[in-house]
């Protein structure tokens, strides 16, 4: 039996929220659909493309009657829309956001909650570069994980559903604390971004001694770098001024174990290099041999595409 919310409620249109109503409409998880973001260009694009039933110009007129509520804005958004949405909320009903940030979401967005209303926390580990409402498809989340980190109290009902539909929409779905959500997120996603921002930042100061070369023989490895930079400010600032702690964290060992690769190469130490980078190549044939990701050469890309 297919799991389906009435009424759902989408609060911010842009790359997630659009790829949540694509995989809601094909397989029929949802009645009607009701959107709100802040500018009228999104909500008209919203209507055009079919992503929304109706659009407001309020998030509180959005949820009216919901049976489903997703925040899908930036990180540093979610409070404020939390509290404008709360005395509008239908008794009984699930809210849910998808920020990238766990323990701040819910510092922001759970206080806001009126008693009867569920709270469910989560992140879907699914992105791409772009962003906005035309930005969305359907199978951004087939076969990706998406994290729930419910608080102690939550309804195991409304929580069991809610999951039903993430693994309708083709989602791995686990659950975790948000703390720890925060710290592995940190490792496996935000510091990544950070390095991969000044990474091209360096090369963009190079690039201009060298006159362009940096672009011209841009091999995969900062390619990719490229690619993980151009993805969206706003999100990306919001993602740092909340995740602080772990970010930080992580980016001290990062700093220190630089600093020991610094050194090996001043000092002429390949020991030390050489042993480094055994045990990392040991860490990907892990992930391969997890069915993480693929074995090919260029991570699976056509020669023609690479
Ligand atoms: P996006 O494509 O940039 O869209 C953001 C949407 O939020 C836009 O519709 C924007 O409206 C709206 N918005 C921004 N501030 C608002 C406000 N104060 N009030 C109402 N609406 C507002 O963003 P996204 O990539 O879908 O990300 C949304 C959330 O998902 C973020 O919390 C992010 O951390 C999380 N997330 C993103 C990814 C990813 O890879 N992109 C992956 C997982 C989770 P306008 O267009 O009208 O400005």
């Amino acid at each position: 039996m297919t799991i389906r919310y009435e009424k759902v409620a989408l609060i911010g249109l842009g790359l997630i929220a659009s790829s949540m109503s694509h995989a809601m409409r094909q397989g029929g998880m949802a009645g009607t659909i009701s959107g709100h973001a802040r500018t009228a260009e999104t909500r008209a694009v919203a209507l055009e493309l079919g992503l929304c039933d109706t659009v407001h110009e309020t998030a509180a007129e959005a949820v009216a009657g919901a049976d489903l509520v997703v925040l899908a804005v930036p990180v540093g958004a979610m409070g404020a829309v939390a509290a404008e949405i709360a005395p509008h909320l239908k008794p009984g009903a699930t809210v849910t956001d998808v920020g990238s940030v766990k323990q701040a979401v819910i510092e922001a967005v759970a206080p806001h909650m009126p008693p009867g209303v569920h709270f469910v926390p989560g992140h879907p580990i699914a992105g791409t570069e772009f962003s906005g409402p035309r930005s969305g498809f359907a199978t951004l989340f087939t076969n990706r994980w998406w994290l729930l980190t419910p608080m102690a109290q939550a309804d195991l009902g409304a929580v069991a559903k809610f999951r039903g539909l993430l693994e309708q929409m083709g989602a791995r779905v686990d659950e975790m604390d948000a703390a720890h959500h925060d710290l592995v997120l940190a490792v496996t996603s935000h510091t990544p971004h950070l390095i991969a921002y000044t990474m091209v930042g360096v090369a963009d100061d190079l690039g201009r001694v060298t006159d362009s070369e940096v672009i011209k023989y841009s091999a995969a490895g900062f390619r990719d770098f490229t690619r993980i930079a151009a993805s969206d400010p706003t999100m990306w600032r919001d993602v740092f001024l909340s995740n602080r702690e772990a970010t930080l964290e992580i980016l001290g060992r990062f700093t220190e174990e630089l600093f020991a690769l610094q050194r090996a190469i001043r000092m002429g130490d390949g020991e030390h290099l050489f042993a480094y980078f055994t045990r990392t190549r040991a860490i990907r044939r892990g992930i391969i041999e997890a069915g993480q990701d693929t074995a090919a050469p260029d991570f699976g890309r056509s020669k023609a595409s690479s």
